[in-house]
């Protein structure tokens, strides 16, 4: 796997064309990854892994099918680069949409509905039980960047957020709200329903950058 031959970090794109990518890079490089935001199908060679984030999902895959990005982006997923959806990259992710037609990556074996809290509830925040990342800091992951402790539930911030409406046996659900799942894992790829870059808290990304170090 790539290494930035400088620092000997993980490289993590962001893919830049449209939404909250400044917010993912800053966050990454907090964690001590480096990001390179990702706007020409060029960019995506030699990354260790993917975040497709959060804006509007018709928006991003319209974009993705005219810079030509959307069969790239779906053969490198396929293939085993980690990639992390949030809230739009999500959506990006899933096998399908429950209520439209759009172009997907169609990578992740679940089926989301989009503004599925309801279009009038804008924005909300939410504490999460997130499981997972109590077992990364027992495992001794915890890099020390994050200024939560591990067992504190996680500030979801939930922007016109899809929920996730049914998901595969192989797929793990890391959290729900209100008894619908808004984060999960499958192999690779990760997706949360919220915006964990427009928190301080820095143990998602932390998460993804261990399952991008293998
Ligand atoms: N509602 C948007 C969509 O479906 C997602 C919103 C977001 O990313 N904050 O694409």
């Amino acid at each position: 796997m790539a290494r930035s031959p400088k620092t000997g970090h993980l490289i993590i794109g962001v893919l830049a064309l449209q939404g909250a990518f400044r917010e993912h890079a800053t966050a990454l490089e907090k964690c001590g990854a480096a990001a390179r935001q990702v706007r020409r199908r060029r960019e995506l060679a030699g990354l260790d892994a993917l975040i497709i984030p959060g804006g509007e999902s018709t928006t991003i895959g319209k974009l993705m099918v005219s810079y030509h990005m959307l069969d790239e982006i779906k053969s490198l997923g396929a293939a085993g680069l980690p990639m992390f959806g949030t809230c739009a990259g999500l959506v990006m992710l899933a096998r399908q949409v429950a209520d439209g037609d759009q172009p997907l990556l169609n990578l992740m074996d679940i089926t989301v509905r989009r503004n599925a809290f309801g279009r009038q509830v804008k924005s909300f925040e939410a504490p999460l039980e997130i499981p997972a990342l109590a077992s990364m800091a027992a495992a001794g992951v915890n890099s020390g960047a994050a200024p939560f402790p591990a067992a504190a539930p996680f500030p979801g911030i939930f922007i016109r957020a899809p929920w996730i409406e049914s998901a595969g046996p192989g797929v793990d659900i890391l959290a729900e709200l209100e008894g619908h799942a808004v984060a999960a894992l499958q192999n690779n790829l990760l997706v949360t329903a919220f915006h964990p870059e427009l928190t301080g808290d820095l143990r998602l990304h932390e998460l993804f950058l261990r399952i991008a170090a293998g």
